[in-house]
């Protein structure tokens, strides 16, 4: 298929995709999905080889955000069950992280629910970012904390955090329908806020929440814009109790074209497979490695993942080696630092699709798509709980 022969070259010398070419990737037939994967992994391959990086999420605050965002759990109003809770402590969050490392994971998310850090929730993430750094050196810590005003960046720099996440989520023609109370400019400065202090710069989208196939080349050509280290893509995960929650529009093959198109506009960027990866990919989850090259070990913000133990016998069993922390995850022409990419489609984070369902109504379906609402169970371990988190 000429397209994909194009696309690779492309992708191995970093050149971008036209438009044209990524929308091209989005409508190709499930007869060419094996060739798209194929294709893509060869892209991944040149520059991330068969290494999966893994990511674990832990939610300092979660729920009772003033803010609206339609796909999210913890928004203004949201009816979802999820588990609410204020600031961890420095130490409870510190052993939240010990799980996940302890699983494999070599960064660590720490993400609140907000529309942004005070001055003091700043200096008590600096404080959770010291205990973490205390008990486990080589971590990379992501913090996650919403709209970042000036100084903040730089201090959360200076406290030793390794990136930083914000979303831009969805295309900025269609960000005023999922959200109200902040703007997409406001969300493009973060992220540059981040990349200004020395953050490696974690920023990535959301699939599924009613979206055209040009809405999400927009947003994946304005992530490229914003030259981010790392890309989590969420599927959103229509949570009940928030407004998305009837929207039912993803299929596993339309995940896995998502992913390549994220692949051919950012290829040697870590494509991170973030929150709604169980819900949507379901049994297709092996091919998706194919294409991406970092996911989330464990569960989300909000909602719970398949266990650790399966990510890991997963990975095994489609040939891919979990990255280690002596291993450099981007490649050395983009400083081979730590790239970000929270995948959180449960909230503020990489990893948190917040889904939510109007009650009594039926599902709007998109055809092929199933209403898996089987598969998304609130998350009720691990940080904020008394039981042990999967990891
Ligand atoms: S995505 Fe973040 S800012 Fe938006 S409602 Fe959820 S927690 Fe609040």
């Amino acid at each position: 298929m000429d397209l994909l022969n194009t696309l690779v070259d492309k992708g191995l010398r970093r050149e971008l995709p036209s438009r044209e070419e990524a929308l091209a990737v989005l409508a190709t037939s499930d007869d060419d999905l094996l060739d798209v994967v194929a294709a893509a992994g060869k892209v991944r391959r040149q520059w991330f080889g068969r290494r999966v990086k893994l990511n674990y999420l832990v939610n300092l605050k979660s729920g009772l955000c003033p803010e609206d965002c339609s796909y999210c759990s913890q928004r203004l109003g949201s009816k979802a069950e999820i588990l609410k809770y204020t600031w961890l402590r420095p130490e409870q969050a510190s052993e939240a992280a010990a799980a996940g490392v302890a699983g494999g994971a070599k960064r660590v998310c720490l993400v609140a629910s907000g529309r942004g850090p005070t001055d003091k929730d700043v200096d008590r993430v600096a404080k959770t970012i010291d205990a973490i750094k205390a008990d486990n050196e080589d971590v990379e810590v992501c913090a996650c904390l919403g709209l970042l005003s000036d100084g903040q960046a730089e201090r959360l720099r200076e406290a030793g955090a390794d990136a930083y996440n914000h979303n831009l989520n969805t295309s900025e023609a269609t960000y005023g329908d999922i959200t109200t109370t902040h703007t997409y400019a406001d969300r493009v400065d973060t992220v540059h806020k981040a990349h200004a202090a020395g953050l490696s710069a974690c920023s990535g989208l959301i699939a599924g929440m009613g979206e055209s196939d040009e809405d999400l080349v927009d947003v994946v050509f304005g992530l490229r814009e914003l030259d981010p280290d790392s890309v989590p893509v969420n599927f959103l995960i229509p949570f009940e109790g928030t407004p998305l929650a009837k929207e039912w529009n993803l299929t596993p093959q339309r995940c896995l074209r998502i992913l390549a198109m994220v692949r051919f506009v950012c290829p040697d960027v870590e494509v991170r497979i973030a929150g709604g990866r169980e819900v949507h990919l379901r049994s297709m989850q092996p091919l998706a490695l194919h294409i991406a090259n970092s996911i989330f070990l464990g569960d989300y913000l909000t909602s719970e993942g398949q266990a650790g133990k399966a990510d890991l016998e997963m990975i095994a069993d489609a040939g891919f080696e979990v990255e280690g922390t002596d291993q450099v995850t981007l490649p050395g022409h983009r400083g081979g630092g730590a790239g970000c990419g929270s995948g959180a489609t449960d909230g503020c984070g990489p990893g948190g699709v917040c889904g939510s369902h109007e009650s009594g109504e039926a599902a709007q379906v998109a055809e092929g798509a199933e209403a898996r609402t089987d598969l998304v169970a609130v998350r009720r371990r691990g940080a904020g709980t008394d039981l042990a988190p999967n990891a």
